[in-house]
């Protein structure tokens, strides 16, 4: 919010990759939220033949028909960590120093976006930094915050985490 910088209207680039990762601990908000949206019978089938046929485009994305490149999040404000951060966040390389990781529709959105990284550096406003993220992912919990999975299979497990928690007899849970 402070470099001002945006993704272009409806882009959906990040989401078309075909090597999204996520920790499970990440998925389990959207996973809290498929449940009680009573949408996990829809989504399974889907996760079940993505998750087993290696790593494909997210089942949660939702791309615009007959506009390549664009589309939405269907549960975008319970998305994983990485798709918060992919864009925008920055790193801090071997010398320790800060630097940008902008994707190609930002750079080409913001000409100016390396100008505008830097000024809020400089207001003391740096950018989201990767590691510190995952750090704190893993410190939350190092069983379900470290290990990077597929993002289908790690929704697939952090719902049936949940499932399991809620419904600890039931075949439901298996
Ligand atoms: S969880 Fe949402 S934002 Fe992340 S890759 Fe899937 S569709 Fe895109």
């Amino acid at each position: 919010m402070a470099s001002g910088l945006s993704c272009p209207d409806r882009c959906g680039r990040c989401c078309e990759s075909r090597n999204v990762e996520a920790t499970v601990l990440e998925t389990l908000p959207l996973a809290s939220e498929i449940l009680s949206k009573n949408a996990v019978d829809g989504l399974l089938p889907l996760l079940e033949n993505r998750a087993i046929n290696g790593a494909t485009l997210c089942v949660l994305y939702s791309p615009e028909a007959g506009h390549p490149g664009e589309g939405r999040c269907s549960f975008y404000e319970f998305r994983p960590l990485v798709c918060r951060l992919f864009g925008y966040a920055g790193r801090r390389n071997r010398k320790g120093i800060l630097e940008p990781c902008f994707c190609i529709p930002i750079k080409d959105h913001h000409p100016d976006c390396l100008e505008r990284f830097h000024t809020a550096v400089s207001k003391k406003s740096p950018p989201s930094l990767y590691q510190d993220f995952f750090m704190r992912i893993a410190s939350m919990n190092p069983i379900f915050g470290t290990k990077l999975l597929p993002v289908n299979i790690a929704i697939r497990e952090g719902l049936s985490y949940l499932r399991m928690k809620m419904h600890p007899f039931s075949d439901a849970a298996d």
